[in-house]
């Protein structure tokens, strides 16, 4: 996973035909990195209306 995430970093969406999409750890929405805000915790990605632990940081 990490290796498959340094290749499709932020700046190559525009590859997006094998793009997997990031989706949210806890209610598995697709989020939209860059357009939604989003939070990372250990290693996971979760939305706004999971991202309710103590702080949280969003964009
Ligand atoms: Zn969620």
């Amino acid at each position: 996973m990490s290796r498959k995430w340094n290749e499709y970093n932020f700046g190559a969406l525009e590859n997006s035909s094998t793009y997997e999409p990031t989706r949210c750890a806890e209610c598995h929405r697709v989020i939209r990195l860059g357009y939604e805000g989003h939070t990372i915790k250990d290693g996971d990605y979760f939305c706004m209306d999971c991202a309710d632990f103590p702080g949280a940081l969003f964009g």
